[in-house]
């Protein structure tokens, strides 16, 4: 644990993460000044209160190094190329992102009963950790939902719930951490060693933050840096396992594939709809384990089934029983708007996939399902829409467009998918959700599968993507009650 007390330390970034290290920095015995950027009423408030616990904080400045900064502590989203990143890069001051901070205080957490679970010991909790394009919060929930199964006291922490920081640094600490780590945290968390990790996939997102698709692939491959027992990769994304191969891990810590097909030696994978697990096998006389029924899963859509197997091998690699396995997956339930069925209306069923704010998930949702009449547009941050519309052209019953970007999608149709009918919404408004939900009505005949699943960001039309699942779900519930009338 290092010494941080007298240390000048400057934190960047008064949000829920930030005002977390700020706090946990003072616990430390540093001084701290906290630099932000805005200087709103919400600003000013959390500065006020942050000065009654003898914190500095500087708003309208995200730019300058305070003086005398011996250390910085990171949000995740602040840009490497901040020019407070530079300054610091000068004057040899380093950079610790939120989750570099908590992996360096564990060591001051209290001291673990031992909880008796399987492959528990004492001393500070070890990490699981998930990273990928998409399913990082899934995986993660699901592995958190298997261990509980399995009696240990795992919460689900990373980038939900409670700051990690905090459950670091918990008078009650878990047995072991179910970590979510974005990209962003990765870059900016040089030390962190894991017991195991998974990458369950890599597209292209966040380029504008990285600068290259090869940076984000190095900053999602540092999960797997000095892992101890299993680097988790998956099969049907080579990328993935090249990162397993780059990483340097500690001896005899294995990598570990999963795969939707029959698996190999060292894999989990799906045999005549079982989850099965090779790699951690608990009779030595057998070849594999049976872990649960694809049937367990919710919702059984292969990428969900891929997240199930990733979060399984986790917790195998920690030890955890097949029982727990199975019971952990039946008992854990998706968060809302991702791949959620709201409704079935006139034989139809609407299912909101707000969360698919990307190509690459998307595609995965729009292979789940046919015939589909899709809703989708947005913000589309720089993405291109062939390779989605292609591979999914001949699933389309017809497309609903909404949002600023939609005439992107639109062509991407004109291109791949000449006989598909598009509806052009032409709005950008809250309003544009009911529009679409009205116009797809139209489209579908029973038997289909109304999908939102829009490919792109929401800000344009929605606070974030949960005003748009919401919006979506509202018109469903007024298309259900006017079915209901007319009969
Ligand atoms: P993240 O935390 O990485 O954003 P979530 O679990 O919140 O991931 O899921 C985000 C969206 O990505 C979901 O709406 C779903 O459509 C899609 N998705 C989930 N898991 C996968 C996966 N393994 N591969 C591709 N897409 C996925």
């Amino acid at each position: 644990t290092p010494d941080l007390r007298g240390k000048h330390v400057t934190v960047a970034g008064l949000g829920v993460s930030g005002i977390s290290a700020a706090r946990a920095l003072r616990r430390m015995g540093a001084h701290v000044t906290v630099v932000d950027g805005g200087d709103s009423d919400t600003h000013r408030a959390r500065a006020a209160e942050l000065a009654a616990e003898d914190v500095t904080v500087r708003l309208a400045d995200a730019e300058t190094l305070p003086q005398g900064t011996e250390l910085i502590v990171t949000s995740p989203g602040w840009k490497p190329q901040s020019p407070l990143f530079t300054a610091a890069g000068a004057a040899g001051v380093p950079v610790w992102g939120d989750v570099e901070l908590a992996w360096r205080l564990r060591g001051a957490a209290p001291a673990r009963a031992d909880s008796g679970g399987s492959g528990a010991r004492p001393g500070p909790a070890p990490w699981l950790a998930v990273t990928g394009t998409n399913g990082k919060t899934t995986t993660v929930q699901m592995l958190a939902s298997i261990l509980g199964a399995a009696g240990l006291r795992a919460p689900a922490v990373g980038n939900i719930g409670t700051p990690l920081i905090d459950v670091v640094l918990a008078e009650d600490p878990p047995d072991v951490l179910a970590v979510e780590l974005s990209s962003y945290q990765l870059h900016w968390a040089p030390s962190l060693r894991a017991h195991s990790a998974a990458v369950l996939n890599l597209a292209p997102d966040h380029l504008d933050w990285h600068g290259s698709m090869d940076a984000y692939a190095a900053d999602k491959g540092r999960i797997y840096e000095g892992n101890r027992v299993a680097c988790v990769y998956n099969r049907a994304d080579p990328a993935t396992e090249a990162l397993v191969r780059a990483a340097d891990v500690v001896e005899g810590c294995r990598a570990i594939g999963f795969t939707l097909g029959t698996p190999g030696p060292s894999e989990l994978g799906v045999v005549d709809g079982v989850l099965v697990d090779r790699a951690f096998v608990e009779n030595r006389r057998e070849q594999a384990q049976e872990l649960a029924e694809v049937s367990d899963i919710t919702p059984a859509a292969p990428h969900n089934i891929a997240n199930a197997l990733a979060a399984a091998a986790l917790a195998r690699a920690y030890g955890v029983p097949a029982a727990a396995v199975r019971d952990g997956l039946r008992a854990f339930r998706p968060d809302a708007h991702r791949i959620a069925h709201v409704a079935d209306v006139g034989g139809v069923a609407y299912v909101d996939d707000s969360k698919a704010t990307n190509t690459h998930a998307t595609q995965a949702s729009l292979a789940a399902y046919d015939p589909i009449v899709w809703i989708a547009g947005g913000l589309a941050k720089g993405a291109t829409f062939d390779d989605l519309v292609r591979e999914s052209a001949e699933r389309l019953r017809g497309a609903v467009l909404i949002g600023a970007d939609r005439h992107l999608i639109h062509e991407a149709l004109t291109r791949h998918a000449p006989d598909v009918p598009v509806v052009d919404v032409a709005r950008t408004d809250t309003g544009a959700m009911a529009a679409a939900v009205h116009e797809a009505a139209q489209l579908a005949r029973p038997g289909d599968t109304v999908l939102m699943a829009p490919a792109c960001a929401s800000m344009d039309m929605f606070v974030n993507y949960n005003a748009r699942g919401d919006a979506f779900t509202d018109a469903v519930r007024a298309l259900a009650a006017a079915g209901a009338h007319e009969v």
